[in-house]
């Protein structure tokens, strides 16, 4: 089992046992898996190598009578301090395949060869379809780190997703909170997800228009949250770039530098490059991204908050207050709260910097929200979600 991070320690003492040639290993640490680096221990963690394996991990939860959380890089999700008393359950079946190209569909990329046996009884979903007058199918399985997609599809002159670019997650948690920057979000190419469905103990394929897509919202973190296990998800890109007018940063970013190319790989370089210079890097600093969320508003309360001096921003995706100035404006940025280190360059990411515990996380968010309530009379709500 890969950690997150760099501490080795608690896999060097796994306790593993195999159940139906599955890997389960026992009391391993949420920190060592969640990148806020938070949490007791899990009492289960088993490690899908194939679809055959997210059935028999959901069947194992089942027959002990223990709860389920499926995680992905843990880049959104955060541990308790008491740990989990149930199973997590990880996506590791990885593989990019294009249409029509060789693809075993079966989950078995990566796996090794004495595993790959296990694969019998289930029926996989097989290749996307493709029509041949739209874009380039890419059939990708959800335990692919989702920065290994995009540079991909850049390296291949397709567009898309090359916005998304060192967004941190596996590629199946992506369609979850429908992850977007710069002016893409997956939904914009996102055919359709493999599932194992949960509620009816079944492998189906949800299209598109099945999942609800939203602002950084799917019918799998909204109306059927924990239903479903992506397996594998589609995307259609396309030769060519994304169109003019790019977000401001990009803008600026190209005229500061001088530079020209919007390939995909040229917004792909611009964009790393913008987020390399604002963002934590995950594998080194521990944080969880966007901690608290934009405040989304009717017309008649962004009027109210504009004759307050609250700039407010009307988008394609609603009216909304950014939160990160309404932190700014309580003079939090740059701040250390319980350990917590507010980002002096985008200041809705805490960075964990020496909190302990998440008792800690607990103070410092309750200061946060506290301080800008007072001020300006809104609460901030949080974004990653919590394993309990
Ligand atoms: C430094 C940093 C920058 C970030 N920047 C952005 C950004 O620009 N845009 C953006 O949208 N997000 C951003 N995020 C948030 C995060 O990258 C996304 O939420 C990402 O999709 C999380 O992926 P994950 O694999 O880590 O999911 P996890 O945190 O492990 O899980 C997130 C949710 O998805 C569910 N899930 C995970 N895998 C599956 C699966 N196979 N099937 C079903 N459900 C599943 C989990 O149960 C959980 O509810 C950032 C985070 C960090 C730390």
């Amino acid at each position: 089992m890969t950690p997150v991070n760099n501490d080795n320690h608690y896999f060097q003492n796994l306790k593993k046992c195999y159940t139906n040639n599955m890997k389960v290993n026992e009391n391993i640490l949420i920190s060592s898996l969640t990148t806020m680096r938070l949490g007791g221990p899990a009492r289960y963690v088993i490690e899908a190598e194939t679809p055959r394996d997210v059935a028999d991990a959901y069947g194992f939860a089942r027959t002990f009578n223990l709860p389920v959380f499926i995680l992905g890089y843990g880049a959104n999700t955060i541990g308790h301090d008491e740990g989990f008393n149930g199973v997590i359950i990880i996506n590791r079946m990885r593989g990019i395949s294009e249409q029509n190209a060789t693809w075993a569909g079966d989950g078995s990329e990566g796996v090794p060869a004495e595993r790959q046996a296990t694969w019998g009884g289930v029926e996989p979903a097989g290749p996307a379809q493709q029509d041949p007058s739209s874009g380039i199918r890419l059939k990708i399985m959800g335990g692919e780190y989702w920065d290994n997609v995009v540079e991909y599809a850049c390296n291949k002159g397709l567009t898309g997703i090359e916005a998304l670019s060192k967004i941190p997650s596996l590629a199946g948690a992506a369609p979850v909170q429908n992850i977007g920057a710069y002016g893409q979000e997956i939904a914009d190419t996102l055919v359709s997800i493999d599932v194992y469905d949960n509620a009816t103990g079944t492998f189906r394929t949800l299209t598109h228009d099945e999942l609800g897509f939203s602002y950084r919202h799917s019918i799998m973190n909204t109306s059927e949250p924990n239903r479903y296990f992506v397996i594998s998800i589609t995307l259609e890109l396309h030769t060519g770039q994304m169109k003019r007018p790019f977000y401001n940063s990009i803008e600026a970013y190209l005229e500061e530098h001088n530079l020209t190319d919007t390939s995909p790989a040229g917004i792909r370089a611009v964009v790393s490059a913008i987020r390399a210079d604002k963002l934590p890097d995950p594998t080194t600093i521990p944080s969880s991204g966007s901690f608290f969320k934009n405040i989304y508003l009717s017309e008649a309360d962004a009027e109210t908050a504009e004759s307050k001096g609250i700039p407010v921003r009307r988008g394609h995706d609603g009216i909304k207050i950014n939160s990160a100035w309404l932190i700014e404006k309580c003079h939090l940025k740059g701040k250390l709260i319980h350990g917590f280190r507010i980002n002096e360059k985008a200041p809705l990411v805490l960075i964990n910097e020496s909190a302990k515990s998440y008792q800690d996380l607990n103070q410092a968010r309750a200061k946060i929200i506290n301080k800008v309530y007072d001020k300006f009379g809104y609460w901030l709500e949080q974004e990653p979600v919590e394993i309990q």
